[in-house]
């Protein structure tokens, strides 16, 4: 028998992929599913994006670049934090890493010890507390519900704060409840965090692009522009220019913790592939206009499946802020059928012929999270098949 690591033995493998796996069975086995559990846009990678990366290609690109990102892609980071959040950086306050997931995995390295702590709000997306587990240190939950709309309150927050604590994560719009927070209540948080000073604040900013409703986006940072220099910003091409697989993540914050990350990064992975930074640089440069017809569709397949669900006897759902996430509570439905959990939920709604994602995953059991990154009829066909079998 090989002995592993306390470690990796501690980390769960990512459930949303599992369930991925799980449908894919049984597609092959015959059966029809639909799956909802798509955590990617369903949209092609630009042309113009695509098209850089070839040329990139073709004039020999294909070396190591620097460690942290090519000084081209750099600036147009930097360009695109003072054009669309209002923040200015040096190339030494911004790190290019491989995808999102990268960037958080660093800073946990870069940043913790055993003992240490990590405030995460539930629900999260899936990756946050593992990767806080493999640093070793220690995932502090705060729950939230439907009724405070899957945000925490600054009683919670103060409430979560210990001695050990050595940042706070904030993912707006977030990764599976679809909701935004507000200036006012990013300020209201920000009171908090002023009582303690010690405390660093990541910003996961990786759906800011996708957003329905008019007022531009708002993060920590510009509601409360003194905390700034506690914060990290976390952001990337995957989910905005639909590059999931281009494994193209950033952040900025203050040059000591970047260059701490910098160092983890040097020691894994080194620097991002050329050809994608290539790509992430023509993707940033290039103006929003894919984007925002993205978030058309997007905005539009939101307002289907918000009004399904609405209508559905015993499914508690708000409207997202933004996101290709719809989160309604499903406890209800799962008392009438005495289903015992969310797990028990979705495994019917597989054989129903839906494949969704259950809450738990998430840090928030009895719901479920539904993607809409998939075509107009395949949602039609999966909330009909939602409703029969809520009201079967
Ligand atoms: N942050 C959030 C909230 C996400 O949902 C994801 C992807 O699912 C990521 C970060 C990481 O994205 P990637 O590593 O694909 O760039």
């Amino acid at each position: 028998d090989i002995r592993l690591s306390r470690r990796v033995t501690a980390v769960r493998p990512s459930p949303t992929l599992a369930v991925t796996a799980r449908a894919q069975q049984l597609r092959r086995e015959g059966k029809d599913i639909v799956s909802l559990g798509a955590g990617e846009p369903d949209f092609d990678t630009p042309e113009y994006i695509k098209d850089a990366a070839i040329q990139a290609i073709h004039r020999g690109f294909t070396k190591y670049t620097a460690v942290g990102g090519t000084p081209e892609l750099k600036a147009a980071i930097m360009a695109k934090f003072a054009r669309d959040n209002q923040l200015e950086y040096h190339p030494n306050e911004v790190l290019v890493s491989v995808g999102g997931k990268q960037s958080f995995f660093n800073l946990c390295q870069a940043l913790l010890d055993a003992g240490d702590e990590v405030i995460i709000p539930a629900p999260y997306w899936v990756s946050y507390p593992d990767m806080v587990i493999l640093a070793e240190a220690c995932p502090v939950i705060i729950d939230t519900d439907a009724a405070q709309h899957f945000k925490i309150l600054p009683e919670q927050l103060e409430a979560a704060i210990t001695e050990n604590t050595r940042f706070l994560v904030l993912n707006s719009p977030s990764n599976p409840s679809g909701v935004a927070y507000s200036r006012s209540e990013l300020e209201a948080l920000g009171e908090v965090l002023r009582r303690h000073p010690r405390i660093l604040i990541a910003t996961d900013d990786m759906y800011e692009k996708i957003l329905f409703q008019d007022q531009p986006f708002v993060n920590i940072t510009n509601a409360c522009p003194d905390l700034k220099e506690r914060c990290i910003v976390m952001n990337g091409v995957s989910k905005a220019y639909a590059m999931t697989g281009w494994r193209i993540g950033y952040c900025a914050g203050p040059e000591a913790l970047i260059t701490a990350m910098n160092t983890v990064q040097s020691q894994s992975t080194s620097n991002p592939t050329s050809i994608a930074q290539v790509a992430a640089q023509a993707a940033l440069e290039g103006g929003d206009s894919a984007v925002h017809e993205m978030v058309h569709a997007f905005r539009r397949r939101h307002a289907y499946v918000y009004g399904r669900l609405q209508s559905l006897p015993g499914v508690n759902v708000l409207p997202s802020d933004g996101t290709f996430y719809s989160f309604p509570g499903f406890h209800e439905v799962m008392q009438a059928k005495n289903l015992q959990d969310d797990l028990i939920l979705a495994e019917a709604l597989l054989e129903a012929g839906v494949a969704v994602v259950p809450g738990s995953a998430f840090g928030s059991p009895g719901h479920i999270r539904l993607s809409f990154a998939t075509s107009d009829k395949n949602l039609e066909m999966a909330l009909d098949r939602i409703e029969q079998f809520v009201k079967g």
